[in-house]
C-alpha cells in the first residue's frame, strides 16, 4: 500500500517534470521485411528502482487520473518523432506512427481536440496516425463507441490490440469502427505447436480480411513464426526478430540499415 502511494507520488513528479520517454518498436511488412510503421511505447526510468514497465504504472495512472496528461505527452512526442523522421526521410517509408490509448482516454471529452492539435502541430495527416485500442467491450459501451467514431472522423484510423486475450471475440470485429487487427502474441508464439492457436489465427485473418481489416502479428520472435505468420495471410509483423523498442535515433539508425529487397 505504502508502495504504491511512492510508485504514485513518483509517477506524478515524472510527468509533471516531462521525465517520461517514448520509445518507437518497427511493424514490418511479412512478404518483404520494410518498415511499414512504427509503435510508440512509454518508458519511465525511475531513479532508484530503474526502469518500471507500463503494465504496472499505466493502471497506477489510469487509477489516479494521470492517464489523461501521459497520454497526450506519448501522442505529442510520437507525432513530433513522426514528423522528424518524415523530415529527414523524403521517400517516406515511414508511413505511419501507432499510439496506445487507455479506456479512460476514451471517456475524456478533449481526447478529439487533443489528437486533431497534435497531427496539426507536426503538419500530419491524419491517415498517418493509427490509435491502438485494447477494448473489445467497447463494442457495448455507446459513449465509447462514439468516441471512436469521432476519432475515425477525424481520419485517423484505428487498431484493436492483443486480440485474442480478454474478452475479445471474432464477433466484436464487425461491432467496431477498426481497421487493423493486431493478434496478441501468447497467439503468435504458441501457433506452431497448437493446432488450436493456429486455427484461431487463420480464423481471425480471414473474417478481418472480409472486412477490410489488415492484421499485425505481435511479439514474433524466431523466423519459424514470421514464416508462419505469412503463411497463414498476416500481412505486418512486430517483434523482437525485427527490433526491440528503440529511441528514436536508433529507430532511424535500424531504418538506414534495414535494407530489406522489397
Ligand atoms: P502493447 O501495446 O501490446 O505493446 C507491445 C508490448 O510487447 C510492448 O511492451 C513491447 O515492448 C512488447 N514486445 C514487442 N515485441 C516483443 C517480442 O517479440 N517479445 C516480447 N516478449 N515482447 C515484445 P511494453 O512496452 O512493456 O508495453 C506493454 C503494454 O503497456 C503495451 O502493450 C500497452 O498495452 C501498454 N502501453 C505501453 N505504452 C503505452 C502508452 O503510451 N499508453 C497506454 N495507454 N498504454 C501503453
Ligand atoms: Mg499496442
Ligand atoms: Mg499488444
Amino acid at each position: 500500500m505504502r508502495d504504491d502511494v511512492s510508485l504514485e507520488n513518483d509517477l506524478r513528479e515524472a510527468v509533471t517534470k516531462g521525465k517520461l520517454q517514448v520509445a518507437y518498436q518497427p511493424l514490418v511488412e511479412l512478404d518483404s521485411g520494410r518498415i511499414a510503421g512504427m509503435e510508440a511505447l512509454v518508458r519511465w526510468n525511475h531513479p532508484l528502482r530503474g526502469p518500471v514497465p507500463p503494465v504496472e504504472f499505466i493502471p497506477v495512472a489510469e487509477a489516479v487520473g494521470l492517464i489523461g496528461v501521459i497520454g497526450e505527452q506519448v501522442l505529442r512526442a510520437a507525432c513530433a518523432q513522426f514528423a522528424a523522421i518524415q523530415a529527414s526521410d523524403p521517400g517516406g517509408t515511414l508511413r505511419s506512427v501507432s499510439v496506445n490509448l487507455s479506456r479512460a482516454q476514451l471517456r475524456e471529452p478533449t481526447l478529439v481536440g487533443v489528437i486533431a492539435d497534435a497531427l496539426r502541430c507536426n503538419g500530419m495527416q491524419a491517415a498517418q496516425l493509427q490509435l491502438e485500442i485494447t477494448e473489445s467491450l467497447a463494442a457495448q459501451d455507446h459513449g465509447v463507441q462514439a468516441r471512436l467514431r469521432e476519432i475515425k472522423a477525424l481520419g485517423v484510423t484505428l487498431a484493436l490490440d492483443d486480440f485474442g486475450t480478454g474478452y475479445s471475440s471474432l464477433s466484436c470485429l464487425h461491432e467496431l469502427p477498426i481497421d487493423t487487427v493486431k493478434i496478441d502474441r501468447a497467439f503468435v508464439s504458441l501457433a506452431q505447436t497448437s493446432d488450436y492457436h493456429r486455427v484461431l489465427i487463420e480464423a481471425t485473418i480471414l473474417v478481418a480480411r472480409t472486412l477490410r481489416m489488415n492484421t499485425v502479428a505481435e511479439g514474433i520472435e524466431t523466423i519459424g513464426q514470421a514464416e508462419l505468420m505469412r503463411a497463414l495471410g498476416c500481412t505486418k509483423g512486430q517483434g523482437y526478430l525485427f527490433s526491440a523498442p528503440l529511441s528514436g535515433a536508433a529507430l532511424v539508425e535500424w531504418m538506414q540499415g534495414n535494407t530489406a529487397p522489397g
